[in-house]
């Protein structure tokens, strides 16, 4: 059940998290209680990390192309100085800052406002993608998303990095990235062995096996 139902008659604040791997959902479900929230009259402000330019400056566009305004933010405290007269604050990649975001969003939610934090919760190595560990930790809510795993289609709780390169901070989602579940998913890609060759149909054929 979506929080502010149970929390709409308090004036407490609090922090929900939308959590998973790439691919599974999370900047929609983001933008999707953030609407929401606006029918309802209340006062949305929605901040990303500068860095994240994959698409647009100004806006959270999910892979769906589903588009809400936001501004983008080079360091946590910023969002303290942005959120004046907010009641709903929405942070995209919440993995892409540091763990200041963490004192922020409490702050925030002490504060009386509804937090929401989208990000990754592991990176490329299946490692907990700091600082979204400890903002789980915190959060009165957390929505744990998957993708759908493209090898078996099992659901996919990682995001498996098509590419070389040891740096955390890929960007470029869908052609460095594709979701796969546990079994299929291997931080040394280049020893995958095929599953065909060890028994295992796609199960995105769709009557392999039936
Ligand atoms: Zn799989």
């Amino acid at each position: 059940m979506e929080p502010t139902i149970l929390h709409n008659s308090s004036n407490t604040g609090w922090i929900e998290v939308i959590c998973g791997s790439m691919f599974s959902g999370k900047t929609e479900e983001l933008i999707r209680r953030m609407k929401r929230a606006r029918i309802a009259k209340q006062r949305v402000e929605i901040f990303k990390p500068a860095m994240d330019t994959r698409y647009d400056d100004a806006d959270v566009v999910s892979h769906d192309e589903s588009v809400i305004t936001s501004t983008p933010v080079s360091s946590p405290s910023q969002i303290l100085l942005l959120t004046s007269d907010a009641t709903v604050i929405g942070i995209d990649e919440g993995q892409f800052f540091d763990e200041t975001l963490v004192e922020v969003v409490t702050q925030l939610a002490r504060d009386g406002r509804r937090v929401i934090v989208a990000g990754l919760d592991q990176d490329y190595l299946g490692q907990p993608f700091e600082p979204m560990p400890q903002l789980m930790a915190v959060a009165e809510y957390v929505t744990k998303l998957h993708a759908i795993c493209v090898i078996c289609g099992a659901p996919a709780n990682h995001s498996q990095r098509l590419t070389s390169g040891d740096t955390r901070l890929l960007l470029g989602a869908t052609e460095s990235y594709e979701p796969r579940c546990r079994r299929c998913f291997s931080i040394h890609p280049e020893a995958d062995i095929p599953h065909d060759a060890v028994g295992n149909e796609p199960a995105r054929t769709p009557d392999a096996g039936m």
